[in-house]
């Protein structure tokens, strides 16, 4: 202490609020290969050292020379959205994952979707699509894709003689999902691979179409459309594979020439997937995932059966009961990364009644039952949770559509879609039969 004044350093040759901000900037302490647990990098920018590496890191961002996308030198680090350690290590997992070449995430769902469309088509081009898609992928192919000159068709995936009708010469894409939400019915991969390679027979390489399938609601383990032959699976993360509902996130994968393509449109766009997000996906959400969904379809399967057998209810789909009309498709197509069957962990089921009309009121009236009274089971969108959530998508999430045309689509008015959590069996067992009696 000298006139009252405190010094922290003997050392220093700039001031205190210099070197708070730099510290000891080559300190050893910066040590990661000895972590157990991934550490948090959360920098938006990278010292690059020299200009001459600058300059390197800049040429060689997404300009993979052929064979290095998947396992090539390690990358200079420049800026976020360009890339950072903890993307690329999620990304790397992902990939295996989804048994794809390469994964690149973004920030959301939706955001890695509309990178995927965007990375592989251009204004005269046309998606073709099922006709059940989720809302907000509908709404990108319908409000937004015609003012780029990108039209979508919707036809039903499940007819292939249709889909090997529309397959024209603007045809780029062919995209769905499955199990299709909220029906739960599925398409068959396999099938719809086999007629777009037939079509891809005779056109250019540069006319090819790519088959992109939503694996959202099945999530990685329970499905890999890439192993069915796909060319790209997308998914939100914000759902089974983050699983705790606290981050959101979406990733493409795909084969390794998409990859630059797919940077740049991240780079370009910029739906980056924030570190601080991809930290716990990586960290917690897909290494949890197997075991979380193994104990999601036990319940889901136990859930399934007492609706079942409960004479209130009209009908539940569950892939997993035998009785679900593409048991056989769903036994094919679902498997875990052992190859067991895996049917995943949504359910949609439909209170009886005698009109349209009718079973709308009563499956309105159970969930408003479900959302004051439930301990186990949540009033809320979204899916994959480790909490059980429910909604009623004639009112909710597909509330747009004339009833009329959902039924023709497969939605009934009645229908209940409950994502199964991480709860006891017993526990959503009893609020849903609390729900029951009380109508
Ligand atoms: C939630 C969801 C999306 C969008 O994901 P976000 O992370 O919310 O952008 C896309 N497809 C399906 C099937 C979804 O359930």
């Amino acid at each position: 202490m000298k006139n009252g004044k405190v010094s922290l350093s003997h050392r220093r040759s700039h001031s205190l609020e210099t070197e708070l901000i730099h510290g000891k900037s080559l300190t050893k302490k910066w040590d990661f290969n000895h972590h157990v647990v991934p550490p948090i990098s959360s920098s938006c920018t990278f010292r690059l050292d020299t200009a001459e590496r600058g300059a390197k890191g800049f040429a060689e961002f997404a300009h993979h020379a052929k064979g290095t996308a998947v396992e090539g030198p390690p990358p200079i680090y420049i800026y976020d959205r360009f890339g950072e350690p903890n993307k690329d290590v999620l990304e790397e997992n992902l990939a295996a994952a989804e048994g794809g070449q390469i994964a690149v995430t973004f920030s959301t769902g939706m955001a890695a979707i509309s990178a995927v469309l965007g990375a592989v088509t251009a204004g005269g081009d046309e998606i073709l699509a099922h006709h059940m898609l989720y809302g907000c992928t509908y709404s990108l192919l319908t409000n937004w894709y015609p003012r780029y000159s990108i039209s979508t068709k919707f036809i039903d995936f499940k007819d292939t003689a249709a889909l090997r009708h529309h397959l024209g010469e603007h045809t780029r894409v062919v995209y769905f999902e499955t199990p299709v939400n909220p029906t739960l019915e599925l398409i068959d991969i396999e099938e719809v691979v086999r007629v777009v390679k037939e079509a891809n027979k005779h056109r250019p390489q540069n006319r090819k179409i790519y088959v992109i399938i939503d694996n959202t609601f099945a999530s990685p383990f329970c499905q890999r459309p890439i192993v069915h032959g796909a060319d790209f699976a997308v998914s939100s993360l914000t759902k089974s594979i983050c699983g705790f509902g606290t981050d959101m996130g979406g990733v493409v994968v795909g084969p390794e020439w998409s990859y630059d393509k797919l940077l740049l449109y991240r780079k370009d766009f910029g739906g980056a997937l924030a570190a601080k997000s991809a930290w716990p996906i990586l960290v917690y959400g897909l290494p949890s995932l197997p075991v979380r969904m193994r104990q999601q379809m036990d319940t889901a399967l136990a859930v399934a059966q007492f609706l079942e057998k409960d004479e209130r209810i009209e009908f539940v789909r569950y892939p997993g009961l035998p009785s679900f009309p593409e048991y056989e498709l769903a036994r094919k197509q679902m498997r875990d990364y052992e190859g067991e069957f895996a049917p995943g962990g949504m359910l949609y089921f439909s209170l009886r009644g005698k009109t349209p009309k009718a079973r709308h009121d009563k499956g309105e009236a159970f969930i408003n039952f479900l959302a004051k009274n439930a301990y186990s089971i949540t009033l809320a969108v979204s899916l994959g949770n480790i909490r059980t959530l429910v909604e009623h998508p004639s009112s909710m999430t597909h509330s747009a559509i004339p009833v009329a045309e959902q039924v023709h689509n497969g939605i009934d008015p009645g229908g209940v879609r409950l994502s199964i959590g991480l709860e006891m069996a017993q526990d959503i067992i009893r609020d849903l039969r609390r729900a029951l009696d009380s109508l």
